[in-house]
């Protein structure tokens, strides 16, 4: 059984649903690198409300991304999330919306560690060009969900893993 970092970044449907469109996973260990995918929208933008894709494009703007963007089918998601998290004790994450997601596609062992203000408290940002992900325009790089799980581990490992257990 092992502990992994999730995060995800995108776009929201005509029902705030999360479009996924960057994932980064990775295991928690020191030595690991995160994997990362960038999928293809599930459906054309113009199937959006007005104000869902006005919405949609300020958040593009944060994360340099546009809706079109993607190399993967959105329906591989289950797949890729089967496959690597077949042996998940944890999954961390650090916000509400990716924790909803999660338990969407049916992974109930989840840790959001939003939750916890000690652990907030103990964020400590990363410096950002430690991060390199080619997903988003040059001249963004605001919001990533690569440099997310790396900031995650950073934190892990210097707030302590055992102050985050949690029965389930
Ligand atoms: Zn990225």
């Amino acid at each position: 059984m092992s502990c992994y970092l999730l995060d995800v970044l995108g776009f929201r449907d005509n029902e705030d649903k999360l479009i996924v469109k960057e994932m980064a996973l990775m295991p928690l260990r020191y030595d690991a690198e995160p994997q990362t995918w960038i999928f293809k929208p599930p459906f054309l933008k113009n199937l959006l409300d007005a104000d869902v894709r006005r919405l949609n494009e300020n958040t593009s703007y944060i994360h340099g991304m546009s809706w079109e963007s993607g190399e993967i089918d959105y329906e591989c998601i289950d797949a890729i999330l089967c496959e690597h998290l077949k042996d998940a004790k944890t999954i961390y994450v650090i916000d509400f919306a990716v924790a909803h997601w999660l338990r969407c596609y049916g992974y109930t062992q989840f840790f959001n560690l939003s939750t916890v203000p000690d652990y907030v408290n103990h964020v400590i940002p990363m410096i950002e060009h430690e991060t390199e992900c080619s997903h988003h325009s040059d001249s963004f790089m605001i919001d990533c969900a690569v440099k997310n799980v790396k900031q995650m581990l950073v934190n892990i490992m210097l707030y302590g893993q055992k102050e985050l257990q949690q029965p389930h």
